[in-house]
Parts: structure tokens; C-alpha cells; sequence
């Protein structure tokens, strides 16, 4: 057995009053996270004007700034959890962080600007609880919150509840959030699972995950995007200049703007489903799957792939198939993103020059060989781990380096905004489940 972090995400269907309640308690992250932010602006001004300030950077820093000024800046402050403070805070730290950390090279990736204010429309509101009255009522149809109280869920938590009632479940924080019309909430739960050290299928599969195709599967298998997400993109681009001819602030163009947002929280959850049920399939069916390591970052830089790649959600994928790896025993092995997989033949090993973006097919100069692109590299992932297969779990990337094979899923939590890199475990939720 071990023990594992796992994300339970319910859609809620709040009350008119709920829904206020909701609301406000994002809106007091939101109004936490500027009223920070304008702070920090005005102390580094100071300071580089030769005031000798103190400027806020870290969490307990732009607390204790917080709860000095709270009684004047929001008066009203009491109407909300002292958590949905918190969450703005702690959102504006990591800002602050990341933006520190790209300018001194510490950070990986694209740079990281300096945080901005954050408008309500656009801004991706949440607030975390960690303490307090956090549970999932027998019923399966509500859950309690501090403060808001029991708000009824669209769907039912019986996955969840169940794995309470046997006691191997215990609920560390909830966040609520907005996406569209509709709130959410997301339990940050420590799950106890056995996990098995393999799943006893000898298959090797490659994958190439791909922009045209949701994945393309050594065994030739393809594997399509969704049809209604193709949908709803093309109704996303309607609605995007619906909204440019709308004036700003008019009644229609509210109507766009909400529209907008459900047609966006669709497609995200219809990309969100297709993904879930690919990787399932993946770990439960094969005893080794070999993906390629993604530089999502570097691709997004080339603007005409770059809303191709944002959608088919090629990391979020990455992420899914590093936790259910583990939890069903399945190998991942991760090839290195230098492993020439397109180029090379996967029926002689034969090394193409130079194979542009726009050669969908593969033709290998050496032995004739004739194969779509994406299904030569998948074939050339697999093949990466049958050549050096029975050497246990250290196995050789294709660099040649000794690697340990990315198996370590077991923080596989997705970072919400507004929420901490790690479940607060001083936080004194009732570890419900566990006490019955
Ligand atoms: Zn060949």
C-alpha cells in the first residue's frame, strides 16, 4: 500500500444563496491578490526612490500585511472565510516567486512577467480551504464547506465517499472554483492504494502524441480527438468575433461573454475526458508504454502550432499517464526529446536527414519502407524499449545515459491556482473516514 495524492473534482449546483456565497469567496481572493500586488508595486517604487521599505515577497510577509490593514481596506473582511484571503496571498506569492526565479534563471522555461492585476471577468478565480468543516455528507449529493456551508453537487461523490467510508481516504483541503457558468469544487484527498509493482501484460506500446490526432499507437492503432471538440472549437471561433463586434459593455455582449465561457469549460471537459480515457487504456492494457518528453513550452513558441498543441493538452496528457502508471503497474518510460523518433526508420534504423513539419509520410531511402509519420514514430518508441528490455526497471534512454524511467507518479496532482505546491498538512481538517 501506498499513499497517494488524488484530486476528486465535483461540478456543484448551488443555491441562489450559495451561489453568492461562492462568489464572494472568490471575489475576496481575487480582491486580496490585487490589494497585495498594489502593495508590493508601491513599496518597490519607494525603494527605488531611497526609502528604506520593507517590500512583502513571501506569504507570511503579505499576511501579516494583510491583517494590518484588512479593517481599513476591507471593512467587510469578516463576511468571508479568512482562508479566501489567504488564497489571493498565496496565488501573489508564487507569482512574485516565479517571476523572481525566471529573471535569475532558476526557472525553467518561457520568462515569467511580473504579476498583473487580476480582472474578474478574466481571471481564473479560486479560493482553498484547508481548515474547518470539510466533508462529503452520506447522501452523496452534498458536501460541506467552512462558511458556505452544504451546497448540493450536480453529480455523485459516491467515488469518493465510498473510499471515506472504508477508511482509506482522507480529505487534506478543498477549493472551489468557476469555470463558465458552473462552480466546482476539488477535494485535495490523500488516498491509501495498493499498488501493484506490474500488471502482468508483456505488450510493449509506443506513443506519439500528436497534434492531428489525439495519439498514434505503435500497434496502428489512432486514436482521433474527440469529434465534439472540433465542434466546439469551430463555435469558439464564431463566438470570438461575435464578441469583437459586440461595444463594450452592452447587454449582448455579456450574453457573448458567457456563451464564450461555456463553450470554452465544454471543450475542456470533452479534452479532459478523451484524455482520461486514453491513459486508462494505455496502463491497464500494455505492460510498457514509451512516450516522448514534450518541450511544450518550446513548441507553444511557434505561433501557428501553438493553438493546436495548447489543445490537444499534451502535457496534461503526459501527467495523467504518470499517475495511472502507477497506480495500475505499468512501466512508463520516458524517451529523451532529442531521440531522433521521426526521422528514424522504424523498419531498418536508417537516419533521415531532414524531415520538415509538413511530410506526413515516412520513406525510407534504405529499405523502402513506406509509413505515416506519427505511426513510424510510435513504432520507434516501442522498439526503444524492446532493445533494451529485461534490464529491469534501470533502463537506457535513447542518448544512451542511464535513467531511471519516469515512474514516479505519485504526486500527480495538477497545481491549482490559488493553492499551494502542496497540501497543507498542518491544516486541522477532520480526517473524515478515518475516525468512523
Ligand atoms: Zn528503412
Amino acid at each position: 500500500m501506498a499513499t497517494v495524492l488524488q484530486a476528486y473534482q465535483f461540478a456543484l449546483d448551488p443555491t441562489p444563496r450559495k451561489h453568492g456565497s461562492l462568489a464572494s469567496h472568490a471575489g475576496a481572493a481575487l480582491f486580496a491578490y490585487n490589494w497585495g500586488l498594489e502593495l508590493v508595486t508601491t513599496r518597490l517604487d519607494q525603494r527605488r526612490a531611497g526609502q528604506d521599505v520593507e517590500v512583502p515577497w513571501m506569504l507570511p510577509e503579505l499576511r501579516r500585511e494583510w491583517n494590518r490593514a484588512k479593517h481599513q481596506v476591507a471593512p467587510w473582511w469578516q463576511e468571508n472565510s479568512k482562508e479566501a484571503y489567504n488564497s489571493g496571498l498565496d496565488a501573489l506569492a508564487r507569482a512574485l516567486k516565479n517571476w523572481s526565479d525566471s529573471r535569475s534563471g532558476r526557472r525553467k522555461g518561457r520568462t515569467v512577467g511580473f504579476p498583473r492585476r487580476k480582472k474578474k471577468r478574466r481571471a481564473r478565480v479560486a479560493c482553498r480551504f484547508t481548515t474547518g468543516q470539510i466533508k462529503v455528507l452520506p447522501d452523496r449529493q452534498h458536501v460541506q464547506l467552512p462558511r458556505i456551508g452544504v451546497v448540493r453537487t450536480h453529480e455523485s461523490t459516491r467515488k469518493l465517499a465510498r473510499r471515506l467510508e472504508q477508511g482509506t481516504a482522507r480529505i487534506l483541503a478543498a477549493t472551489i472554483s468557476r469555470r463558465g457558468d458552473r462552480w466546482y469544487v476539488s477535494f485535495t484527498v490523500e488516498v491509501e492504494r495498493a499498488i501493484p509493482t506490474s500488471n502482468g501484460k508483456p505488450s510493449v506500446v509506443g506513443v506519439d502524441v500528436g497534434v492531428r490526432h489525439l495519439a498514434v499507437l505503435s500497434t496502428g492503432q489512432t486514436v482521433a480527438n474527440p469529434r465534439a471538440l472540433e465542434g466546439s472549437l469551430r463555435k469558439l471561433r464564431r463566438l470570438n468575433r461575435e464578441l469583437a463586434r459586440r461595444k463594450p459593455g452592452s447587454k449582448h455582449r455579456n450574453r457573448t461573454r458567457r456563451r464564450l465561457a461555456q463553450v470554452h469549460a465544454r471543450a475542456a471537459n470533452l479534452r479532459r475526458d478523451a484524455h482520461h480515457k486514453l491513459t486508462s487504456a494505455l496502463a491497464t492494457e500494455h505492460g510498457t508504454v514509451v512516450v516522448e518528453r514534450l518541450n511544450v513550452a518550446g513548441m507553444v513558441r511557434n505561433r501557428r502550432l501553438a493553438r493546436a498543441i495548447a489543445d490537444s493538452g499534451l502535457g496534461e496528457l503526459r501527467r495523467l499517464l504518470a499517475y495511472k502508471a502507477t497506480w495500475y503497474g505499468c512501466r512508463l518510460v520516458v524517451a529523451d526529446r532529442f531521440y531522433p523518433s521521426s526521422k528514424t526508420c522504424s523498419g531498418c534504423g536508417w537516419v533521415k536527414a531532414k524531415l520538415t513539419l509538413a511530410e506526413r509520410t515516412f520513406r525510407c531511402e534504405a529499405c523502402g519502407l513506406v509509413v505515416d509519420r506519427d505511426l513510424n514514430a510510435a513504432r520507434n518508441f516501442a522498439k526503444l524499449v524492446e532493445s533494451v528490455a529485461q534490464s529491469g526497471w534501470e533502463t537506457r534512454n535513447a542518448r544512451g545515459a542511464d535513467q531511471k524511467p519516469q515512474r514516479a507518479g505519485q504526486v500527480a496532482m495538477k497545481r491549482e491556482a490559488g493553492t499551494g505546491s502542496y497540501p497543507d498538512k498542518t491544516g486541522i481538517v477532520e480526517p473524515q473516514g478515518l475516525t468512523a
